[in-house]
């Protein structure tokens, strides 16, 4: 590959005191939160809507919400299930659910509430920064090329691809280097969910059926997420893995997409064919965002790890507490490898009990070198195992929130996220509806 040099000189289109980058929850924790805490506050979001994963992706719930005690995303995170709930954007089964369209109005009202200036279709595409200090950000829209200045940055891409950007250290995958797969999202219409749910049939089963009488699948993959009620007739589906996925390659993920797309259709015919309730079932359509499990986790002051979940680690300098399982996806289709995924997650001896939860450090959120700029929700600094954990979305608005916080109190120092005690961060995100326990003794 050959290279050429550019140079150009670009409007600067906004000085804030804070940027975001990325609207998943995450990003709208941190916005939201920045700005109730007085700053002045730039949100940019490369797709049409917020919500990120919950929303474009049509991840169709909210996991990990508490502890079997505790409601762990106290603040913004319970604020957004309440205001779910209340406009009938919850499933008709469970209150966990997801009506992706009434979450994506939710969060532009909320934005909206805050003064926030907030752009769609805004990609963050290079990150201008000199002695671990970022200083603007370049964007491409459909104005073309623009800068953006702010006294601190919050990386809430998911990706990490503003700190990567900008210079920061980053880890992908396992010990081996593996990535957990993906999975395209999708939404069906013309489901019968009562004739389903009193056949009480197994999909699994008749999918291992399906796979011995080779039928239906070109490959056949043993981990089946499902499908979850969304509506009267509607189910948003987690199904389907693509494997080997790497986020930070364009070709892989252009592949990936295609890939994806073309195991729908095999699963429309499975489920019309084999499942109760899906005889008249129809794919409607597809995420508009692809479903990323794992990418970069940019190194931060501490890195949180598979010892701090065995050990439900306290931490001096903690900003929530989280309770979720190590949920490694199979690295592969094979039946082997699903059993490893069931030993590991959903039968594991290392399942908390009600009300144990690990704590998380501010230290995972404050980049290392980088002196105004911090991570929150898929991308903070844990090692693989732990980002199982931590990357579902109620811990996204845990992390968010404390990044919004800490933004705004690093304003007086000049955008210094290490130059205010953490004492007065617990406090006041406490005030702010944070669920932090009482110091460890
Ligand atoms: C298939 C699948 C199933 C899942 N199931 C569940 C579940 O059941 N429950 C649960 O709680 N969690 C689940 N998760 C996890 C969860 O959805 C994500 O980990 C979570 O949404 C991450 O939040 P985030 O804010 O860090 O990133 P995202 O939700 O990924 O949001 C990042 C946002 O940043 C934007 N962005 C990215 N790059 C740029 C850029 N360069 N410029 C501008 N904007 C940018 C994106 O468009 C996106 O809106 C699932 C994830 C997947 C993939």
């Amino acid at each position: 590959m050959s290279n050429i040099s550019f140079s150009k000189s670009i409007p600067v289109a906004g000085e804030y005191d804070v940027l975001v980058a990325g609207g998943g929850p995450a990003g709208i924790a941190a916005a939201v939160t920045a700005a109730r805490n007085g700053a002045k506050v730039a949100l940019i979001e490369k797709t049409g809507c917020f919500g990120g994963m919950g929303t474009a992706g049509l991840v169709p719930a909210f996991t990990g919400i508490t502890d079997g005690e505790n409601f762990l995303a106290g603040g913004v995170g319970r604020e957004v299930f309440d205001r779910l709930h209340q406009a009938n954007g919850t499933g008709p089964e469970s209150t966990a659910v997801i009506r992706a369209e009434v979450l994506k109005r939710i969060y532009d009202e909320m934005v909206a509430a805050e003064s926030i200036h907030f752009s769609f279709e805004t990609v963050l595409t290079d990150v201008i920064s000199e002695g671990g200090r970022v200083t603007a950000v370049v964007t491409a829209s459909c104005n073309g090329l623009e800068a953006l200045k702010a006294s601190v940055f919050v990386d809430a891409t998911g990706d990490g691809t503003l700190s990567a950007l900008a210079g920061a250290e980053f880890a992908i995958g396992n010990e081996d280097g593996k990535i957990m797969p993906g999975t395209l999202c999708s939404l069906w219409n013309n489901v019968n969910w009562e004739e389903f749910r009193s056949a009480q049939v197994s999909v699994f089963d008749l999918l291992t059926r399906s796979f011995a009488e080779d039928r239906f699948f070109q490959t056949p993959d043993y981990h089946h997420s499902g499908m979850y009620r969304t509506g009267i007739a509607e189910a948003t589906a987690n199904i389907g893995h693509v494997y080997d996925l790497d986020s930070t390659d364009r070709k892989n993920m252009t592949d990936a997409w295609v890939a994806a797309r073309a195991l729908l259709p095999e699963f429309e015919a499975f489920y019309r064919q084999r499942v109760s309730g899906f005889a008249n079932a129809q794919l409607s359509s597809s995420g508009s965002l692809f479903g990323v499990r794992e990418s970069r986790r940019i190194i931060g002051d501490y890195i949180l790890n598979f010892q701090d979940y065995t050990k439900r680690s306290r931490f001096a300098d903690e900003i929530g507490h989280f309770s979720y399982g190590v949920d490694i996806h199979p690295y592969n289709p094979s039946l082997e490898e699903f059993q490893r995924f069931r030993a590991e997650f959903i039968e594991p001896k290392s399942h908390y009990q009600k009300g144990e939860s690990y704590g998380i450090p501010y230290r995972i959120l404050t980049v290392k070198n980088f002196k105004n700029l911090l991570t929150a929700g898929r991308c903070v600094s844990t090692d693989n195992r732990m980002e199982s954990s931590i990357r579902v979305m109620p811990g996204c608005f845990i992390t968010g929130q404390a990044a919004g916080m800490a933004a705004a109190m690093a304003l007086p120092a000049n955008g210094d996220v290490r130059s205010f005690p953490v004492p007065e961060l617990k406090e006041r995100l406490r005030k702010a509806g944070a669920f932090i326990k009482p110091d460890a003794q």
